[in-house]
């Protein structure tokens, strides 16, 4: 019999597995079902006409999940390739001050301050405080990961080497940055795979173990060793239209394929064995041959019944509010040039923050080629995330008032455009010991489907967009 596949979720984890699927097993009948009404999951890029009091007018791109993409995941610069987008790329160049300067808001200067990219500098000027002596002794003190233990939290890993307070400044900041989460409840073995390793490489310091650890090699031929070479100098890249190039050009694709189909408006309700029961769409079932998901995992659990797997609910996720905001003023009005800021913990505790503010991303700079030429020149986009681990997110006006306050300015412009969305459990937590427990999950997979079901999306395979596709390409290979 030939394949028949169900894919559930159509977001870029979904529509990437049910493409990289396609050009596996050509004959095979791929169907993708999407309870939204829209393709994407989180990605999701608009463009806007914007226009100042002068008359001035411009055509910005903004984005209210993911953003930006490192060059070193090369399943997207083959998917870039494969679905023709190479020339509409966008890329930040390492050397560019969109990519050096990244900053941090301080609570000591009440400002945001230039991250520190030496030693030197992470321990002289506003980063004083922090960084000594935390940065200084990690090179003397003895190795000192507990006996036996198997995972910690990222907290606890950076706390152990550099101390508490980079860990709580810091370290706190850049998980806010990348999970909008708490470093605390995050684990190092998730979050930073090759945190042991380095350390291991270091005889226990990390900052040895840096330039020691050797990662894993990858091997690039052909076109895509051309992309690389142009991208890999890049910190990172985007699209003309936004990441929803991607997600966009993985749907029009397949829709040129006559045995893949994506069912929008259609929910996988429950699933027995490889039967699909489906609410929403005209079909009421699907059988199919092997199964593919890309939901998340609690969700899955909705799906399969209570106590199916285990581990599907062992992790949380964080709820986010995202503001877009665009300025009728350029960007040197408003911040220093960089890549954004990040806002560590409070150290009075979450419930302190009065706006729930994790980080902003300075768009303009880094990504101001998806704008209309001279854009930059009459206004500014910038992106604030709020939430997380925070218990309340302030309203629009909190935000841009906390924002003049980090900026040093006497009074905000009033944005001539703003967008709110609150993305509801958009990011998951993998708390100490999700890769144990995964491991566990995928074994229980195995023995239930014997192979026909596979597990991934931002809960099984890591929460990149890198990560997402990567782990698309390689669904079904032992199919
Ligand atoms: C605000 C934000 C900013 C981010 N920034 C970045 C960034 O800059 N760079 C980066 O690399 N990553 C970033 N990420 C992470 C990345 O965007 C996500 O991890 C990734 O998009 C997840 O894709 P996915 O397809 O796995 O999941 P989702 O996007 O959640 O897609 C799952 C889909 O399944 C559907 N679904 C759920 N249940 C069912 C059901 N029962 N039946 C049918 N369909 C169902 C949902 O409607 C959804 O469309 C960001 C994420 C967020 C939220």
């Amino acid at each position: 019999m030939s394949r028949r596949i169900a894919v559930l979720g159509g977001g870029l984890s979904g529509l990437s597995a049910a493409f990289h699927l396609s050009r596996r097993f050509p004959d095979a009948l791929i169907r993708v079902f999407e309870q939204s009404d829209r393709v994407g999951g989180w990605v999701s890029s608009e463009r806007v006409e914007v226009q100042n009091e002068r008359g001035d007018s411009a055509s910005m791109l903004l984005e209210h999940g993911p953003r930006t993409i490192k060059p070193s995941a090369i399943s997207i610069l083959e998917l870039t390739q494969l679905l023709g987008l190479r020339s509409s790329v966008i890329a930040v160049p390492e050397s560019s001050e969109a990519s050096k300067n990244k900053f941090v808001y301080l609570p000591q200067t009440g400002r945001i301050e230039a991250l520190p990219t030496s030693i030197s500098s992470a321990i002289m000027g506003p980063f004083r405080s922090i960084g000594f002596p935390g940065f200084p002794m990690e090179l003397f003190k003895k190795s000192n990961r507990p006996k036996g233990v198997e995972d910690e939290s990222l907290h606890d890993f950076v706390q152990r080497r550099f101390g508490d307070k980079i860990a709580n400044t810091l370290a706190s900041a850049v998980m806010h940055g990348i999970y909008a989460a708490d470093a605390r409840k995050l684990s190092v073995r998730a979050v930073f795979p090759s945190g042991w390793g380095i350390e291991d490489a270091g005889d226990g310091s990390l900052i040895w173990g840096m330039p020691r650890y050797q990662g894993p090699s990858v091997e690039i031929d052909g076109e895509l060793a051309e992309m690389y070479t142009l991208l890999h100098k890049m910190a990172v890249f985007s699209y003309k239209n936004g990441l929803g190039s991607l997600t966009e050009g993985l749907r029009d694709n397949l829709a040129q394929n006559p045995n893949v189909s994506v069912h929008l408006n259609t929910t996988v309700t429950s699933i027995d064995d490889t039967r699909l029961t489906l609410s929403g769409s005209t079909d009421k079932e699907f059988d199919a041959t092997h199964v593919v998901s890309s939901i998340p995992l609690p969700k899955l659990e909705s799906v399969l019944g209570q106590g199916a797997l285990p581990h599907l609910t062992a992790n949380s996720a964080s709820s986010v509010t995202v503001f877009n905001f665009v300025f009728p003023v350029p960007p040197s009005e408003l911040h220093p040039p960089g890549f954004g800021y990040l806002v560590p913990r409070p150290t009075d505790g979450y419930e302190s923050s009065s706006t729930g503010m994790l980080g902003v991303t300075f768009d303009s700079c880094t990504l101001s080629m998806q704008d209309s030429p001279g854009a930059i020149n009459n206004f500014t986009k910038l992106t604030v995330m709020a939430g997380g681990p925070f218990p309340r997110v302030a309203n629009t006006d909190d935000v841009l008032e906390e924002l003049r306050q980090h900026f040093g300015l006497k009074e905000m412009p009033k944005p001539v455009l703003t967008r709110v969305h609150h993305l509801k459990d958009c990011i998951p937590t993998p708390h100490v010991g999700h890769v144990e427990r995964l491991k566990e999950l995928k074994d229980a997979v195995s023995e239930k489907w014997g192979g026909r079901f596979e597990l991934m999306g931002a809960g099984a395979s890591g929460v990149s967009v890198g990560n997402c596709v990567d782990a698309a390409k390689a669904v079904g290979q032992n199919w």
